[in-house]
C-alpha cells in the first residue's frame, strides 16, 4: 500500500515538477510582510504626531508625511497580490481591511474628517487587489492549460515525449539508476488500415489506461513512468528496483496487460508488443544513447520475430541497427530516385585527362552524406547493390553520352560493378540497353571489378567478362593488391587496366621496399599488357615517384576530387579547347 501511494505521488509530482513554473521565494514574502507592518506603524505614528520638521528653512508637520507612507503601504499590498498569488492576495486584503477600524473610529468617534481620504484610498486599494487577483487566476488557468498540453499526449493523456526526456534528464542529474524501455506495438498499422483510425485510437487509449492504472497501483514493486512517444510507440521509465531481474519482471506485467483482449464496438483485438530496454548507468550515461540503445533492443525483438518479446540491450545490436537503418535509407533512396553520382577525373602522367570514375552518392533525410564505404557493403549484403550500380550506371552514361556527343572528347567513363551484379543473368541485357539509350560508345566505357571479390568467383565471372569484352567495353581490376591474385590467374584475365590500391600509394614513400613493391606491381601489369593507374594520389612526392617508376595514370585528390556533373563538364570543355 505504501508503495502504491508512492507510485501515484511519484507520477503526479514528476508531472507537476515538469509543468510548474518557478515559485517566488518565501523569504521575499516575509520581507514584504515585515515592511508592510513596519511602514503601517510609521503611518499611524506620523498621522498622530504634532512634531514639526525643519526642511531647508520651511517647517513641515510630521502628519504631512502620513499620506506618503500610506501610499507606500498600499504599494506593498499590491506587490503581495501580484507576486504571491492566492496567499499574497488574502494577506493583502486582510492587512488593508485591518486599517478600516482605526480610520472609522477617527471619523465617527472623534469627528476627525482627516481620515476620510485614507478610507477612500483603502477602498480603491481593495478594488485594485480584486482586479489583480481575478486577472492572476485567469492567466494562471491559461498557463496551466498550455503547460499541460506541452507535457501531455493529447490522445491518451499520458505524459508525452518531452515529459519523458525531461524526466530522464533529471534522473541523470540526480545520478539515480533507472531503465528506459522502448515499446512498439506489433502490426498496429494493419489495425488502423483495416479497422479505421478511430478504432485504432480507441485501442491506444485502452492500452494507455491499463498501463497508467498499473503504474499507479504500485503492483509492479518498482516506480514506473509510462509515456507515449507518438503513433504506436511508448516509453516506460523504471526506477526503484533492487536487482536487474526486477526490471524484466515489471516489463512482463506491462506485457500481460497489453496482451489481454481489448473489445471495441463488439470487435476483439489481441495486441502484442516488442519491448527493448537499456540501463543507466550500466549501459551508458548519455541520454541520447540510452534511448537509441533501448530502441536497438526493441528493433532486435522485431527482427527476431520470436515469441520472446522482451530483450535487454547488448552492444552487437548497434551494428545491426546501423545496418538496418542504412538498408532502409538505401530502399528509400532507390524509391525516390535520389541516389546520384560524382565523377572523379583520371589523368595520364602529363596531366592529360583520361576520363572519369563514376562514384555513387547518397544522403540521409537531413542532407548528410552517407559514405559509399558504408552503404555499398550493406547494399551488397542485402542484395540491393545491383540496383545501386544500375542507378549510377544509367545516370552517368546518359550524362557522359551527351557530353561526348557535344565535345567529341576521347575520354573514358569507368563504372563500379559489383561481382554479384555482374553474374546476374540479365546484366548483359542491361549493358546493351544503357549503351543504346545513352549513345555512349562501348570503347569509351570501362567496368571496374574489385579484385578481392573477383577472385572468389572468377570462373562464373569470366564468362560474363568475356562477353563484355567482345562488345568493346574495357575491364579494370579495382583495388589491386588487396586480394590474393596469383600470377597465372592474372595472366589469363582479360583486363585492360590495373588500379593500384590507395593503401600502397599511402606507404610508398615511407620506405624503400614499399616503393619497390609498387614498382613491381606496375612492371607485372605491363608484362600482362595492362595499363596501370594509381589510386588515392594526394602528395607531390607520390606523384614524382610514380612518374619515376613508370605508372601510366593517376586518380587522386592531388589533381582532382570527385566532382559534380557541371564541374566535370567544365574540365572536359577546357580540355578540348586546349
Ligand atoms: P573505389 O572504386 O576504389 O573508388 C575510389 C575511392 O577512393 C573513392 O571513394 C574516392 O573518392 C576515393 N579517393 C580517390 N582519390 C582519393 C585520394 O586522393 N584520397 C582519398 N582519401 N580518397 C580518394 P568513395 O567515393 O568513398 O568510394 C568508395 C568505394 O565505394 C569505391 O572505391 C567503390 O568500391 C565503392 N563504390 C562507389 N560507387 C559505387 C557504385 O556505383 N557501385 C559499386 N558497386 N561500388 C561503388
Ligand atoms: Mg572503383
Ligand atoms: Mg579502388
Amino acid at each position: 500500500m505504501k508503495h502504491e501511494n508512492k507510485a501515484t505521488n511519484n507520477l503526479q509530482n514528476t508531472l507537476e515538477d515538469l509543468s510548474g513554473g518557478k515559485k517566488a521565494s518565501k523569504s521575499l514574502f516575509v520581507l514584504l510582510l515585515i515592511s508592510y507592518i513596519g511602514v503601517s506603524l510609521i503611518v499611524s505614528m506620523s498621522a498622530g504626531s504634532h512634531k514639526v520638521m525643519n526642511v531647508a528653512g520651511t517647517e513641515i508637520g510630521m502628519y504631512a508625511f502620513a499620506g506618503v507612507f500610506s501610499a507606500l503601504v498600499n504599494i506593498l499590498a499590491i506587490f503581495m497580490a501580484v507576486y504571491f498569488k492566492k496567499v499574497g492576495f488574502i494577506s493583502a486584503i486582510v492587512l488593508t481591511g485591518l486599517q478600516f477600524p482605526s480610520l472609522l473610529v477617527g471619523i465617527f468617534k472623534h469627528d476627525n474628517l482627516q481620515s476620510l481620504p485614507g478610507v477612500f484610498t483603502n477602498v480603491l486599494t481593495i478594488i485594485a487587489l480584486l482586479i489583480i487577483y481575478i486577472n492572476n487566476v485567469r492567466i494562471e488557468r491559461f498557463q496551466e492549460k498550455i503547460r499541460d498540453q506541452a507535457v501531455t499526449d493529447r490522445l491518451t493523456g499520458l505524459p508525452n515525449r518531452f515529459a519523458c526526456r525531461e524526466l530522464v534528464d533529471s534522473l541523470l542529474k540526480q545520478n539515480e539508476r533507472f531503465a528506459v524501455v522502448s515499446i512498439d506495438l506489433n502490426n498496429f498499422k494493419s489495425i488502423n488500415d483495416t479497422m479505421g483510425h478511430e478504432n485504432g485510437n480507441k485501442v491506444l487509449v485502452t492500452i494507455a489506461e491499463r498501463w497508467k492504472a498499473l503504474a499507479e497501483s504500485g503492483e509492479t514493486g518498482t516506480l514506473d513512468f509510462v509515456t507515449r512517444q507518438g503513433d504506436d510507440e511508448f516509453t516506460l521509465i523504471i526506477r526503484g528496483y533492487y536487482y536487474e531481474k526486477d526490471i524484466a519482471a515489471t516489463i512482463k506485467l506491462y506485457r500481460e496487460r497489453l496482451e489481454k483482449k481489448i473489445t471495441i464496438d463488439d470487435c476483439d483485438f489481441y495486441i502484442r508488443g516488442s519491448f527493448g530496454y537499456a540501463f543507466y548507468p550500466n549501459d551508458t550515461d548519455n541520454i541520447d544513447h540510452l534511448f537509441t540503445y533501448a530502441d536497438a533492443a526493441m528493433h532486435e525483438v522485431k527482427r527476431l520475430n520470436s515469441s520472446e518479446c522482451i530483450l535487454r540491450f547488448f552492444k552487437e545490436q548497434l551494428k545491426l541497427e546501423r545496418t538496418l537503418d542504412i538498408e532502409r535509407k538505401i530502399r528509400k533512396a532507390l524509391d525516390d530516385d535520389s541516389i546520384f553520382f560524382e565523377l572523379q577525373p583520371q589523368y595520364d602522367m602529363s596531366y592529360q585527362l583520361r576520363g572519369f570514375e563514376a562514384l555513387a552518392r547518397m544522403k540521409d533525410a537531413d542532407g548528410n552524406d552517407i559514405k559509399p564505404s558504408e552503404f555499398i557493403p550493406v547494399a551488397e549484403k542485402v542484395g540491393l547493390v545491383d540496383k545501386v550500380d544500375l542507378c549510377v550506371f544509367r545516370q552517368s552514361a546518359k550524362f557522359f553520352g551527351e557530353l561526348v556527343r557535344k565535345t567529341g572528347a576521347n575520354i573514358t567513363l569507368s563504372i563500379n560493378i559489383s561481382v554479384r551484379h555482374l553474374m546476374k543473368n540479365d546484366f548483359l541485357d542491361e549493358v546493351i540497353s544503357i549503351i543504346t539509350s545513352s549513345g555512349i560508345p562501348a570503347g569509351q566505357l570501362e567496368i571496374e571489378i574489385t579484385e578481392s571479390v573477383l577472385i572468389d568467383s572468377a570462373e562464373k565471372a569470366l564468362q560474363c567478362i568475356n562477353e563484355i569484352k567482345k562488345m568493346g567495353i574495357k575491364i579494370a581490376i579495382d583495388d589491386f593488391g588487396t586480394g590474393y591474385s596469383s600470377l597465372s590467374y592474372l595472366y589469363n584475365f582479360p583486363a585492360d587496366l590495373l588500379k593500384v590500391d590507395k593503401s600502397f600509394i599511402d606507404n610508398m614513400n615511407t620506405n624503400r621496399s614499399s616503393k619497390q613493391y609498387v614498382a613491381a606491381i606496375i612492371s607485372i601489369g605491363h608484362i600482362m599488357k595492362y595499363d596501370v593507374i594509381s589510386e588515392g594520389v594526394e602528395k607531390e612526392d607520390q606523384l614524382e615517384t610514380l612518374k619515376e617508376i613508370g605508372c601510366d595514370y593517376i586518380q587522386g585528390f592531388i589533381w582532382g576530387r570527385p566532382l559534380s556533373m557541371v564541374e566535370a563538364e567544365n574540365i572536359v570543355m577546357s580540355e578540348v579547347c586546349k
